[in-house]
């Protein structure tokens, strides 16, 4: 069985002192309790990672982990500005997003780039989140599918079985700050076609991946949308600012 997990991605957001509220919220929030078999974590933006790190340990907050939303494809060296999956570790980070949409469209990341870093990742001994999903003009001319298998395809190239070790995020690219989700059933029809390109690689390394939904996931869908039998999960943007909407996510 693979768990359910809810991860949320604070992009470009947060300061200290919203931070704080927002770890003291989901403390109380999930100091009763939490549906087992889930997992859960957030991931703020790099500077704030130590302060959350140790808020999570002063709040004892066993059920949240702490991931970044990026890391160099490179282990270390003169590389102005990157920050070494190394380094995420130590900061107590377990995941890394890699691949995101903003990346691909604003930094001009390809898929090999996105396979490296999350080579490093893995190297560090971290789950890397691999985004991948198409555009509107993509869906609309019928190739969607196409272009999803076909980034799909560049993770195997590199990273092969140990992909049984990454978690996919679906993420079309219409849907993600738009408030248009995909259907559930828009959304696991390209989950299902994800693992069904894992299992013709290894039928082992499809069954053991999380392939979570995002674009717009709100507490209003995410019961619908983590029904489905190939919606592991959910990575959530805009919503997992508030941290009630994130409590309701995790909870739905
Ligand atoms: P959104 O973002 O939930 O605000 O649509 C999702 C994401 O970019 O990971």
């Amino acid at each position: 069985m693979r768990p359910l997990i809810v991860i949320g991605n604070w992009k470009m957001n947060g300061n200290l002192a919203s931070n704080e509220d927002w770890i003291k919220t989901v403390a109380r929030g999930m100091e009763s309790g939490m549906p087992s078999g889930r997992k859960f974590a957030v991931c703020p933006p790099f500077p704030y990672l130590t302060q959350c790190a140790s808020l999570i340990k002063e709040h004892s907050l066993a059920f949240l982990s702490l991931g970044a939303q990026d890391a160099s494809a490179d282990i270390a060296g003169a590389y102005t500005g990157e920050v070494a999956a190394s380094s995420l570790k130590e900061m107590g980070c377990s995941y890394v997003i890699v691949g995101h949409s903003e990346r691909r469209q604003l930094h001009h990341e390809v898929d090999e780039l996105v396979a490296a870093k999350a080579l490093q990742v893995l190297d560090s001994g971290m789950t890397p989140i691999i985004c991948v999903g198409e555009t509107a003009d993509e869906r609309n001319s019928g190739r969607a599918v196409e272009v999803v298998r076909g980034q799909v395809a560049k993770q195997l190239t590199v990273l092969q079985d140990r992909l049984a070790d990454c978690l996919i995020a679906y993420e079309p690219v219409w849907a993600i700050g738009t408030g248009k989700v995909a259907t559930a059933q828009v959304a696991q029809d390209m989950h299902r076609a994800i693992r069904l390109q894992l299992a013709e690689f290894d039928e082992d390394v499809a069954s053991h991946v999380g392939i979570l939904y995002g674009g717009s996931v709100k507490p209003d869908n995410a019961v619908e949308l983590f029904a489905m039998p190939d919606i592991d999960g959910g990575l959530v943007g805009g919503a997992s600012l508030d941290p009630q909407d994130f409590l309701a996510i995790c909870k739905a």
